[in-house]
């Protein structure tokens, strides 16, 4: 009998050790620390090569591969070994709201830095150097330029910079779509004339044959440069500005341009 009740002290003063260890251990690394907290990245994968999703599901691309890189420890953000991320699929005309709503801390989706956009959300600093492309059927002979775009009908993405120049062409009938896949679809129908949209996803998916029967009039009407965008105040924007110019020197950057464009990358300017 004297001996069980030693055993159940024992048992006892052993469950409150662990208990205390338990207790300790968790002020020491709370669990509300920031950064443990995942990065939100929201980002829209119907833009190839920059987000999509492969046939099992998985997120890939040159801004997939670009947010990844800032994460890793490599990149020096935080101060301590890198961060997660945690993806979120959106559709590209929700992404400004929502951020401007702070559901998300950052969204990469190919967006491109407008004067207009800076006056409600933050950009990092411009991290693609892009540009707008029409884009006709194969046979059409009569599409060059801006100029004989007038009076057509031309699809463009909704809420995009193509959408924006599309206004800008005289008596144009404007048709909009949510994603890519769609408005080359109804060019290939015949129910438009002409696409505007961004020259690389366009010339990338012609070039890799997701794209049959279209071909690219004029390449980059338009000089752009895309940018990681954030809520107007985000905490984050410094740190992912030093990130983004610690891989642009450190040859990271270059890397995954190189592997999704087989080119070198152009030179980017700081802000
Ligand atoms: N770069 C264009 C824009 O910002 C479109 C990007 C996209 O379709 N993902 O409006």
């Amino acid at each position: 009998m004297v001996k069980l009740i030693n055993f159940k002290w024992q048992q006892l003063i052993l469950s409150l050790g662990c208990l205390l260890l338990i207790i300790g251990c968790q002020s020491l690394y709370p669990a509300t620390n920031p950064d443990a907290k995942p990065l939100k990245v929201a980002t829209d994968p119907t833009f190839v090569p920059f987000e999509f999703q492969t046939a099992d599901g998985k997120l890939e691309g040159f801004d997939i591969d670009l947010m990844n890189a800032l994460a890793s420890p490599a990149a020096g953000i935080p101060k301590v070994g890198g961060f997660a991320v945690q993806f979120e699929s959106l559709p590209f005309d929700g992404m400004i709201s929502t951020l401007q709503a702070k559901r998300v801390d950052a969204a990469i989706s190919g967006i491109t830095i407008t004067a207009e956009r800076l006056k409600t959300i933050a950009f990092s600093r411009p991290y693609f150097k892009a540009g707008l492309a029409i884009a006709v059927r194969e046979d059409n002979q009569n599409i060059q330029d801006f100029n004989s775009l007038k009076g057509k009908k031309i699809a463009v993405q909704i809420g995009s910079t193509g959408a924006d120049f599309a206004k800008t062409i005289p008596n144009a009938k404007i048709s909009t779509f949510n994603s890519g896949p769609e408005f080359f679809q109804d060019l290939l129908n015949g129910n438009v004339d002409a696409v505007v949209s961004d020259a690389f996803a366009t010339l990338y998916a012609i070039k890799n044959g997701k794209l049959k029967g279209i071909k690219v009039v004029a390449d980059l009407l338009t000089q752009e440069y895309y940018g990681i965008a954030m809520p107007k105040d985000s905490p984050h924007l410094d740190a992912i500005n030093k990130g983004l110019a610690t891989l642009l020197s450190n040859g990271t950057y270059k890397q995954i341009y190189q592997k999704w464009f087989k080119v070198e990358p152009p030179q980017l300017p700081d802000s």
